[in-house]
């Protein structure tokens, strides 16, 4: 038996090679919900550093406060001594490697790039024994992943030929340590199986290459979840796991049709899921599921149904009340709904947020005439308008786009998933500071029912959010007995 399977066994996991599915990780012992299944280090990872997160972070643990640049190379961050003392070993070589690029080149390396400088550099000091390995922290275990080189199409193939160029010469390593051929091999091994490392909301702060839970498998019907704690990645159950059960996780939003959660696995990971709910697909209630999330929904305001093609294809007939809708109608609106979206968030990204406003609330009421109150596009737009509220510090308005995103989220996320338990949280923060105490009792134990089992109790997020609940019961027991004693 090989070492990673003996360390694995230590934890009552086991893993097992199937032929449609390669490598996939089974419990050898019930888990329960809540439960810690496994938990892992990053191999090597890095901060994210793009439009939607430009703010700099500490290389180390992600945090964005009390920053400061390494002298030598000015590229990476760090937020304290200890930090940048845990990271010294392998940054000491990268910083040796940046401080030779010029000074432009250097600060707009990518993630990719950087994750692959360290990719190497850790390679290369687990073989000169300057960094010890273990059965679980080991090159080994990268060589282990699966790249679907021969998959990935020519373009995206020359792309990662290029970027082995510039890890080459950011390096400048002799010849006989570095190949470049494995090197974009090892790029795609990074587009199928790093992760993206989130703060306990589920907001992206960087990428992490995690080879021992690279083995998890996906499911549109995960019953464990991966979550963050600062750079340490903890799968828990989200549901009792029998033993001899294979332990699944998300890899993508499963907020979608069974047709786009296919589409988004095949492109990014070259397999066809074949979870029970995709299983599903061509079903008359998947067909029913699809149309609700992304169709079009009837043009009677007051029928609730949604419509399916008619069998001539002229139009969309409704299922509930027969009415049919000409394809050039909806055509229209649909083209009206994609013009006033893409000035809304043309205004958003240049800061013109009143006129955003203004713009995507013309957008909800025009896809609310489009589409089924559940649909995904209305979901979205909705949560656009929440973070803007949010934003403006408007929290009578954020709430109330909160609350309309909560009935799809309740629809599209499995119970006990995190993004529900951050809505109802959302939602009971929002009903806490406007004063709605009852209320914010009811959404804060929601979140917390569900961040528990997902997040655990003992990370400074969660206790926030213990602390908040008890504080809110206190009140509204408080108000409850000044009732009874009026
Ligand atoms: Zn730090
Ligand atoms: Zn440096
Ligand atoms: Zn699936
Ligand atoms: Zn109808």
């Amino acid at each position: 038996m090989d070492e990673l399977q003996k360390a694995l066994n230590h934890k009552s996991l086991t893993i097992s090679t199937l032929p449609e599915k390669g490598r996939c990780l089974f419990t050898t012992r019930d888990f329960f919900p809540g439960e810690v299944i496994i938990s892992e280090n990053p191999y090597v990872c890095v901060p994210n550093k793009n439009k939607e997160s430009p703010e700099s972070k500490c290389e180390w643990c992600f945090s964005s406060n009390n920053l400061k640049k390494c002298s030598a190379c000015h590229v990476v961050w760090y937020c304290s001594s200890k930090c940048q003392k845990s990271d010294w070993k392998l940054h000491s070589l990268e910083c040796r490697a940046l401080s030779k690029l010029d000074k432009d080149r250097a600060k707009s390396l990518t993630s990719s790039i950087r994750l692959m400088v360290r990719l190497y550099i850790r390679r290369k000091l687990e073989n000169e024994k300057i960094l010890p390995t273990s059965a679980t922290e080991n090159y080994k275990n990268v060589e282990a992943l699966v790249s679907h080189m021969s998959e990935v199409e020519e373009k995206q193939l020359v792309l990662y030929a290029q970027m082995a160029n510039l890890v080459n010469l950011i390096l400048q390593w002799p010849e006989s340590e570095i190949n470049i051929k494995e090197i974009a091999e090892n790029f795609s091994k990074l587009a199928c199986n790093a992760h993206t490392i989130c703060d306990s909301e589920l907001r992206p702060l960087g990428t992490g290459l995690y080879p021992v839970i690279s083995i998890i498998n996906h499911s549109c019907l995960p019953n464990s979840v991966l979550v963050f704690e600062e750079r340490l990645a903890v799968v828990r159950a989200m549901q009792h796991i029998p033993k001899g059960t294979e332990v699944l996780i998300s890899y993508i939003e499963i907020a979608g049709s069974t047709p786009t959660r296919q589409k988004a696995l095949k492109e990014q990971y070259f397999f066809t899921c074949t979870c029970s709910h995709c299983m599903n697909l061509g079903q008359p209630d998947d067909i029913q599921e699809s149309a609700i999330l992304e169709g079009y929904r009837c043009k009677n305001s007051k029928c609730n149904g949604f419509l399916l093609r008619d069998s001539d294809n002229k139009g969309f007939v409704c299922q509930q009340c027969g009415l049919l809708q000409d394809k050039e109608e909806l055509k229209n609106i649909t083209n009206e709904v994609k013009l006033i979206s893409e000035k809304a968030s043309a205004l958003l990204s240049s800061g013109h947020k009143t006129e955003a406003i203004a713009a995507y609330k013309t957008t909800e009421e025009l896809q609310g005439k489009l589409y089924h109150p559940c649909s995904i596009h209305l979901m979205r737009t909705r949560e656009t308008l929440l973070k803007i509220f949010m934003e403006l510090q408007d929290w009578r308005a954020a709430l109330s786009y909160c609350r309309l995103t909560i009935p799809t989220y309740e629809k599209v996320y499995p119970r006990c998933h995190p993004l529900l338990g951050l809505q109802y949280y959302t939602c009971g923060k929002l009903e806490w500071l406007l004063g709605e105490t009852q209320a914010a009792v009811r959404s804060l134990t929601k979140a917390s029912d569900i961040l528990r089992i997902t997040h655990g109790t003992k990370t400074p997020f969660m206790i926030e959010l213990a602390s908040k609940l008890e504080e809110a019961h206190a009140e509204a027991s408080y108000m409850l007995r000044s009732q009874n004693e009026d």
